[in-house]
């Protein structure tokens, strides 16, 4: 049996409470058949407002649930933010800190992503840090030192008896959304290579543990051979993880061939 692979979706701005509940109903129910002690940990992340009702009608042991984003204090003066408490208080997994759109599109910076991920930490759910070098970077050949920066300052501070609460999503910014190109599957093996030489540097062996998944115009015809690749621990999908049927074939391809390569 080979290890463990991830598999999750960011369901972003998209679907209303019950289009969540109907999504993650399906997926469960067509996926259920997969281990999930030895084969797969799947996980979702929906809206705020789908949270509560996803948290009390989903098998978590079949898809871990989560949330797209978290304030570093516990309650104040943050008007619009949400809190750990608050995320407890529904039984949350995971949350994701410093997703592409939230670093370019509401110019969140590394330091608030250390804030957020130690707060998420602290709190007793597991924190997904997502990190990725912009098209410019990747011109000037900066890549590495990008994703370097994003990990040690994101997880500044962070004591190793945490890490195995902590998930790395790498995910270029000019690969993710409508606009995106995927990241060939030898250039994301490369960054993940990087990544995790780094994480070893922060947390020692402890690194070794964290995995690390590839996100970005992941679809039907790349899944299976950035699966495939050795650092690749999983992969993190949005558009073709929308509808759950799909999602579910390119979930069992990709475990079939990264099986096949003896993962
Ligand atoms: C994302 O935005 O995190 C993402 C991976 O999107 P997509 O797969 O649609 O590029």
């Amino acid at each position: 049996m080979g290890k463990k692979l991830y598999f999750g979706s960011n369901l972003k701005m998209y679907k209303t409470i019950a289009q969540t509940i109907e999504y993650l109903k399906k997926l469960t129910e067509l996926t259920k058949d997969i281990s999930r002690d030895e084969e797969i940990t799947l996980f979702i992340i929906p809206s705020y407002t789908s949270l509560e009702d996803a948290s009390r009608e989903i098998d978590h042991r079949l898809c871990l649930l989560g949330a797209q984003n978290m304030c570093w204090e516990e309650e104040g003066q943050f008007t619009g933010e949400i809190s750990p408490l608050m995320l407890n208080e529904i039984g949350m997994d995971l949350v994701m800190i410093g997703h592409s759109e939230r670093r370019h599109v509401f110019r969140e910076t590394d330091i608030e992503e250390n804030r957020k991920v130690r707060c998420v930490l602290e709190h007793g759910m597991r924190a997904l840090l997502c990190i990725g070098e912009t098209g410019e970077q990747k011109e000037y050949g900066i890549s590495p030192e990008v994703l370097r920066t994003q990990l040690k300052v994101g997880f500044h501070g962070i004591d190793p008896s945490y890490a195995d609460r902590i998930w790395v999503a790498y995910e270029p910014v000019w690969s993710i959304g409508v606009n995106g190109t995927p990241a060939s599957a030898d250039y994301a093996e490369e960054m993940h290579g990087v990544m995790k030489e780094c994480l070893r540097e922060i947390f020692g062996e402890a690194g070794d543990r964290i995995p690390c998944l590839y996100g970005g115009s992941v679809n039907p015809g790349n899944a299976r051979e950035l699966i495939s690749m050795k650092s690749i621990d999983g992969l993190f999908v949005g558009r073709s993880a929308w509808q759950a049927d799909k999602f579910d074939v390119l979930i069992r391809d990709a475990l079939s061939a990264a099986r096949a390569t003896g993962k």
